[in-house]
C-alpha cells in the first residue's frame, strides 16, 4: 500500500482522485467514464442502499425492475425530457456482428442486422416506466402507485470524475402516480426530506433543502426538490432530487383514470433518485490528508482489532482476547475485523486501516495481556487512549454514537461558516474566490441574470431554500427587486 496521499491544500482534486484509488475505492476502467467499484467501495454503496431501501418501504414504496433499452419514439414522448437528454445519449442501432473480411481476426457491425427502431440506453426510465403505469392504472382504485427500482443509467457525460460524474452510474429511481396534485406534491417533499434525513443521520452530511430554479430544472418536470451538500474546497454538490413532474408524463403516454366521482384525469407524477455521487459526496465532506474518514454507519468495519506480538504464544493469546472481544462486540451490532494477517507489520496495518477510514481501532499488545487493557485510537480525531479492558464494549458502543455525531457537527460547522451573506456584486466575486462556499443573495428571479452571473463567475443558483424567510431586497447583479435571498456556490 503506497503512502502519502496529496494533501488537500496542495490540490484538491488530486487528493480526491488518489484517495478514490489509493482507498481501494473504485478505479477507472478501459471505457471512458465508466468505473470499476471495487469491494470496498461497492460494500459501503451497499450500506446505503440498504439504509435507503428501508426508508423507502418505511414510506409505503415496493421495488420493480424496468428494461435498460427506452425503444426511441417513447424516449421522444415527453418533449422536453427528450430535449433535455438527446444530447447525451447512448443508441443502440445493430443486434449483430460478423467477421470483417477486410480485417481478418476482426468484427464489424452486420449492416444486415439494423434494428427497425432504435433503442436508447436508459438516461433515467420516465418514458419506459410511464409507459408501463399505462397498463397498470385505469382507476383511482390503482393508486396511488409508489415504485422505486434499483439500476444502472448512462448518460454520455464529457468530463467525468470517479463517482461524482460518471457516464454509467449506479442509483435509485422513484416513480410515483397520484390522484391529486396536491398528493404528488407532497410526495415529491418527503422523498427530498427523505433524503435530507439519510444525509445528515447516516452520511452526517449537512445539507441544505431546496428548489432549483428553472434553468438548472430536470427535464420535464415543473418543480425540483434537491438537497445540496458543501464540500471541503467550498463547492457545492448536488446530492439528490425529487421532481414533481405534473401531468406532463401522464399526457405524453396518456394515463387517465377515473375518479370516486366517475370522471376521468391524468394522473400526477413524481420521480426522485440519489445515485453513487453520494460516495463522493462522503469522501469529500470527511476525509483528510491521512485518507478515508468514514461514519460508522457507513463502514464496512466499524473496528478493526491490530494485534502487536514477537512471539506466536503472544499471538495465541491476543487471537483469543480477540475472539472474545469480537463476540461482545457483534452481539452489540458493531461490525468487528482481527487484522491477524501474519504477512505485515503492525505500522503497515495502521496505515492502511487509516487510509481505508476504519473509524475504530483497537491495538493489543503484550502489555496489555499484562495489565489487562487495550488501546483505542479515532480515525476522525486522531486521538488515543488506553482503556480497562472490561470497559470495552460499552465504551465502543459510546464511542460509535459519539464519531458518528462528531463528525456531523464538524461537517455542520464548517457548512454553516461558509454561508456568506453578500449584497454587491464586487463581494460576490470576492467571496467566491477567496473563500468559497455557499453565498446568499438576492436574485431579481431571471433566468437571464442567473446564465450573466453563471458566465461571469461560473457560480450557479444551487437552490431557492426552502426554509429561507421571505426578505426585500436588491439582486445583487441588477439591482432589481427581490423577496428572498438564494444560493449561489459553484458546483461540481
Ligand atoms: P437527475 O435525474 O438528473 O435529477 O439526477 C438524479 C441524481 O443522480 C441526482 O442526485 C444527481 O446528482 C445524480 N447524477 C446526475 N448525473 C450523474 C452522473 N453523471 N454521475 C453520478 N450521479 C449523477
Amino acid at each position: 500500500m503506497s503512502k502519502n496521499l496529496t494533501s488537500r491544500a496542495e490540490d484538491y482534486s488530486k487528493w480526491y482522485n488518489e484517495l478514490v484509488v489509493k482507498a481501494d475505492l473504485a478505479e477507472n476502467s478501459a471505457v471512458r467514464g465508466c468505473m470499476v467499484i471495487k469491494p470496498y467501495g461497492y460494500a459501503i454503496w451497499e450500506k446505503m442502499q440498504a439504509e435507503l431501501d428501508r426508508m423507502f418501504k418505511e414510506t409505503g414504496h415496493e421495488n420493480a425492475y424496468f428494461p435498460l433499452f427506452v425503444p426511441k419514439s417513447l424516449f421522444e414522448a415527453e418533449e422536453k425530457n427528450a430535449e433535455g437528454f438527446a444530447k447525451e445519449c447512448a443508441i443502440v442501432t445493430h443486434y449483430r456482428l460478423q467477421n470483417d473480411p477486410e480485417n481478418p481476426g476482426k468484427l464489424r457491425v452486420d449492416p444486415e442486422a439494423k434494428l427497425e427502431e432504435e433503442l436508447i440506453v436508459r438516461p433515467t426510465s420516465e418514458a419506459i416506466i410511464w409507459n408501463t403505469y399505462k397498463g397498470w392504472i385505469q382507476s383511482y382504485r390503482d393508486l396511488p402507485l409508489l415504485i422505486n427500482q434499483w439500476a444502472n443509467v448512462v448518460r454520455w457525460e464529457m468530463r467525468t470524475r470517479l463517482f461524482l460524474r460518471t457516464a454509467e452510474f449506479l442509483w435509485q429511481e422513484g416513480h410515483t402516480a397520484h390522484e391529486t396534485k396536491a398528493e404528488a406534491i407532497k410526495e415529491a417533499e418527503l422523498m427530498n426530506n427523505v433524503y435530507a434525513t439519510f444525509a445528515e443521520n447516516f452520511m452526517a452530511i449537512p445539507v441544505v433543502k431546496g428548489v432549483k430554479t428553472e434553468s438548472e430544472r430536470f427535464a420535464g418536470a415543473v418543480e425540483t426538490y434537491c438537497i445540496e451538500a458543501l464540500m471541503q474546497d467550498g463547492k457545492a454538490l448536488q446530492a439528490g432530487t425529487s421532481h414533481f413532474l405534473g401531468q406532463n408524463f401522464a399526457k405524453a403516454f396518456d394515463v387517465k383514470f377515473t375518479s370516486k366521482e366517475g370522471k376521468q384525469d391524468y394522473v400526477w407524477a413524481t420521480s426522485w433518485g440519489v445515485s453513487t455521487r453520494l460516495m463522493g459526496a462522503l469522501i469529500m465532506t470527511h476525509s483528510d490528508d491521512k485518507g478515508l474518514v468514514l461514519p460508522p454507519n457507513l463502514a464496512p468495519n466499524q473496528v478493526v482489532i491490530v494485534p502487536i506480538y514477537k512471539t506466536d504464544e503472544q499471538l495465541e493469546e491476543i487471537t483469543k482476547l480477540a475472539n472474545l472481544m469480537m463476540s461482545d462486540l457483534n452481539a452489540k451490532h458493531i461490525s468487528v475485523k482481527f487484522d491477524s494477517r501474519t504477512t505485515l507489520r503492525p505500522g503497515a496495518k495502521f496505515a492502511q486501516h487509516e487510509l481505508q477510514g476504519v473509524p475504530l481501532r483497537i491495538a493489543i499488545g503484550p502489555k496489555d495481556l499484562e495489565h489487562g487493557t487495550v488501546e483505542l485510537a479515532r480515525r476522525d480525531t486522531l486521538t488515543k487512549e488506553v482503556i480497562a479492558l472490561d470497559t470495552l464494549t460499552s465504551t465502543v458502543e459510546g464511542l460509535m454514537i459519539e464519531i458518528q455525531n462528531s463528525l456531523y457537527k464538524k461537517a455542520l460547522e464548517f457548512r454553516d461558516s461558509h454561508i456568506t451573506l453578500v449584497d454587491s456584486f464586487d463581494d460576490f466575486k470576492t467571496v467566491l474566490e477567496t473563500k468559497g462556499g455557499f453565498i446568499s443573495a438576492h436574485w431579481d428571479g431571471t433566468a437571464e441574470t442567473e446564465a450573466k452571473i453563471k458566465e461571469l463567475t461560473k457560480a450557479t443558483i444551487r437552490c431557492i431554500p426552502i426554509d429561507e424567510i421571505a426578505e426585500n431586497g436588491t439582486c445583487v447583479y441588477t439591482g432589481k427587486p427581490s423577496k428572498g435571498r438564494v444560493l449561489f456556490a459553484k458546483a461540481y
